[in-house]
């Protein structure tokens, strides 16, 4: 038996035979049917191996691959109404230990393949005791489900989803995510998406934050597509899987790709490889990217550049990406809509279905109403994101000093309102919004300025936005990277400094062949950026270090190149 609880219930109602997940180096498939099967037969198994004691609201860590047997394992764990804890495998042990010790995690479970690892980390020693578990092997094979019931009293109360923040400003917080937030989030996700069964999304994302598991894994399997696993991302596999259906010589039975939700540095992997490859292969790939045969290409988890949205267009014959934002706490907040008038760069467009969102000036405390976006002195107002909703999460784990700080009573008495930290302006943009009969896409766009603590640069009594900054600098030939920060400063409060990396044209770009230099840079924006913007500084890099998601550390970085 599973408790009736909506994803348990989705996978039951979806064709048993439609594909769930497939292994994209081995082509394995595992069918609707076999998932709901096997999900049933490892709830057992975790009821065995703890002598049916009740694990509810317990957090269960689990260390698998990923593919079927992070899945399986994944749901059974909700199913015993407990927590799931997903590790990752490319986290340092001493990182495990704290997650571990962080969450109290009563059990761990690994698989054969991460058993060496997962002792390794118990034997270096916790703050508290977790029983280590090695999964048994996950039952596979069975084609339909005939035999799984559902419990209407078995409670989901307790269970959810645990992630911890990408920790890009700080230690990674726990988060927990429960059943009806996970099913606001994805139902949010279908509607504004439109995920169905006949899409296939490629994964390639690892499986311990938002972007990977609700966007990538969970709302699929509760909308009914396909996906497929092809971890950890290299360029040049996901370039022949997508190909696979369009050459020449191919078997009839590959399915083409549908969906790819990434990040920006994937995305600009694959631009950057895509000369590389065969003629064949490039024009095989060229078809699997147009919008005939891809219908949604997504990108998220930091700001997408321009040049890269450009070049992807051009790259697939007119799919424009679509760029969205969200957060662990939150899930999917803002969205372009699906027309492509509706992508408007450097905008995330509008707040998904049942999201509330209101923008509070910092130095006003000021809610920014509608109409009130242009502030007296002619300049468009930016303010804090908050959000309220059924898609936000509760608390911090076991973490009440963060969460009381985070979040901010409102007298409408209608819920608190959970402090993003990242700031945001609102535009109307004139043919973007109601281009698809989507109701939520519509009214002013939202454009995301950076977040509080390291994007908003205070230089001269002016306020900057280094993600503004950073795009113009991308849009220049000479610069391959960029990250703009702002450096204490006697004169300024802060001065603005930019960290590059140059492209070959750049190394060779300045006076008498020299590399660009800081002189090159602040002529090459003096007419793209007001005086006060253009950074007074750069520091030329090889390369600027990012987190798994691709993004940068900015308060690490300005120790690494500043000192
Ligand atoms: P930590 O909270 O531990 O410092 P983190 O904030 O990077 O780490 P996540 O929850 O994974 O952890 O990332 C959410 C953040 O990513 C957002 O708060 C925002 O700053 C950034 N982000 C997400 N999407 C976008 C986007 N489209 N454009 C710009 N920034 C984005
Ligand atoms: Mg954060």
């Amino acid at each position: 038996t599973l408790p009736s609880s909506p994803i348990f219930e989705s996978i039951a109602r979806h064709d048993p035979k439609s594909p769930a997940i497939i292994h994209s180096a081995s082509d394995r498939t595992f069918c609707y049917g076999s998932l709901l099967h096997d999900v049933a037969a490892a709830k057992d198994n975790l009821t065995a191996l703890t002598n049916g004691k009740s694990l509810a609201g317990e957090r269960i860590a689990f260390l698998a691959e990923n593919g079927y047997d992070y899945v399986v394992t994944f749901l059974s764990i909700l199913s015993h109404d407990a927590i799931a804890l997903p590790l990752a495998h490319t986290h340092p042990n001493s990182e495990l230990r704290y997650i571990l010790s962080n969450s109290e995690a009563a059990l761990f479970l690994s698989t054969g393949k991460f058993q060496d690892k997962a002792q390794e980390v118990v034997r270096e020693g916790l703050d508290h005791h977790v029983r280590l578990e090695i999964l048994s092997k996950i039952e596979t094979g069975a084609t339909s489900a005939e035999n799984v019931r559902f419990s209407s009293t078995a409670s989901t109360a307790n269970g959810g989803f645990m992630l911890y923040t990408s920790g890009t400003t700080n230690r990674p917080k726990g988060v927990v995510l429960s059943i009806p937030t996970m099913t606001a989030q994805a139902r949010s996700l279908i509607e504004a998406w439109e995920y169905t069964p006949r899409d296939r999304l490629l994964h390639v994302l690892p499986l311990h934050h938002i972007h990977g598991t609700i966007n990538a894994l969970y709302t699929p399997l509760m909308a009914g597509s396909a996906v497929e696993f092809a971890y950890p991302f290299n360029a040049d596999t996901v370039w022949r899987r997508l190909a696979l259906p369009f050459l020449p010589h191919s078997p009839p039975t590959k399915t083409p790709i549908t969906f790819l939700t990434v990040v920006p540095t994937i995305y600009n992997r694959l631009l950057a490889t895509h000369p590389t490859l065969s003629p064949e292969m490039q024009e095989a790939t060229r078809t699997a990217i147009t919008p005939t045969h891809m219908r949604l290409n997504i990108s998220g988890s930091a700001a997408l550049p321009t040049p890269t949205k450009q070049a992807w267009t051009e790259l697939s014959g007119g799919n424009v990406l679509l760029e969205r934002y969200g957060m662990t706490e939150v899930g999917m907040a803002l969205s372009c809509g699906l027309a492509f008038e509706d992508r408007v760069d450097g905008s995330v467009g509008w707040p998904l279905p049942g999201v509330e969102i209101r923008l509070v000036e910092s130095e006003t405390g000021e809610v920014i109403r509608p109409g009130e976006e242009v502030g007296s002195d002619g300049k468009v107002r930016e303010g804090e994101i908050q959000l309220r909703g059924p898609t936000i999460f509760k608390e911090y784990f076991r973490n009440p000093k963060a969460t009381a700080e985070e979040f901010v009573d409102d007298t409408d008495g209608k819920g608190k309102w959970f402090k993003t930290g990242d700031v945001a302006a609102r535009q109307v943009v004139p043919g973007a919004g109601q281009n698809d009969g989507q109701g939520w896409a519509s009214g002013p766009m939202y454009f995301i300025r950076g977040r509080k603590s390291v994007d908003i640069i205070k230089t001269g009594g002016e306020k900057v936005s280094a993600l503004e900054i950073e795009r113009e600098l991308l849009s220049l030939p000479q610069v391959a990277e960029a990250a703009v920060v702002g450096l204490p400063s006697e004169q300024w409060g802060q001065k603005v400094a930019a960290v590059v990396v140059l492209t070959p044209a750049g190394m060779t770009a300045g006076k008498g062949g020299k590399a660009w230099s800081v002189m090159d840079m602040r002529r090459a924006l003096k007419d793209k950026l007001a005086n006060y913007k253009i950074p007074q500084e750069l520091k030329l890099v090889e390369s600027i270090p990012r987190n798994a998601m691709g993004k940068i550390n900015k308060k690490t970085l300005v120790k690494d190149v500043f000192g």
